[in-house]
């Protein structure tokens, strides 16, 4: 317990019920109730931005649903239950924290807080087609590290193609303010504190074959090369401009 909750619930405690509604408001709301909104609906699976067959012809509605319902509403309720078992203050912890620190949880915790962060980023990272081509600061921050957008897009590609077994690609942004990329195996992500290359994730691409099997069987370089079509460049872009 921090002590922002430390005084109020010593606070609750003397004022009594019928203070609460009258004399809480002022103070519930200026110390943390807009964080506290904030990160407990960071657990739980947000609704699908575009409807299943909405990526289509790249990403087909069968895989979109089971992607969604299936594979990542399981990740946000295991994750929900590790939270309970482990004693975390979800109301009180962000998911940044937690991944941030996840080396002290279990393997169980490990997996679906990573699961349910990058399928929650992972939605937001795509739309409709077609894709806009990404514009300003990450365009140039693109273009200094890797040479130009194409070479960028094939390293990027490598690093999905080369991923053995089922994980990530990611396009992150270090510490120091300079871009990388890198892969990560199962749900891991570059916010935890375990990742080879740490940093904010800017870009993500999901290798697991339920993310392509129904559509592309074991052709992950056809996935990879068709999900450049629905990037949301404009999300990557504003992530990139807050992560700095
Ligand atoms: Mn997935």
């Amino acid at each position: 317990m921090n002590n922002a909750q430390q005084n109020r619930r010593q606070f609750l405690s003397k004022t009594g019920k019928a203070g609460i509604a009258f004399a809480t408001m002022p103070l519930f709301s200026k110390v943390y109730a807009a964080d506290t909104i904030l990160q407990a609906s960071e657990y739980a699976q947000q609704p699908l931005p575009y409807a299943y067959n909405a990526l289509e012809p790249y990403i087909d509605a069968m895989t979109m649903e089971i992607h969604y319902t299936k594979h990542a509403a399981t990740y946000a309720k295991n994750l929900g239950d590790a939270c309970v078992a482990e004693k975390v203050d979800t109301s009180n912890t962000s998911l940044i924290n937690l991944l941030s620190s996840i080396s002290k949880y279990s393997p169980k915790m490990r997996n679906n807080a990573g699961g349910h962060y990058n399928h929650e980023l992972f939605w937001q990272l795509m739309k409709p087609a077609p894709s806009t081509a990404p514009s300003g600061t990450l365009v140039e921050a693109i273009n200094k590290t890797f040479g130009s957008f194409a070479e960028f897009q094939k390293a990027f590609g490598e690093a999905a193609k080369t991923r053995f077994g089922s994980g990530w690609a990611w396009l992150l942004v270090k510490k120091d303010g300079s871009l990388a990329i890198s892969s990560t195996p199962n749900q891991d992500n570059p916010l935890m504190d375990i990742a080879e290359v740490q940093g904010t994730p800017l870009l993500g691409l999901d290798v697991w074959e339920h993310a392509y099997y129904l559509k592309y069987q074991n052709k992950r370089p056809d996935y990879i090369n068709a999900w450049w079509n629905l990037v949301n460049w404009e999300y990557v872009q504003k992530r990139f401009s807050e992560a700095k």
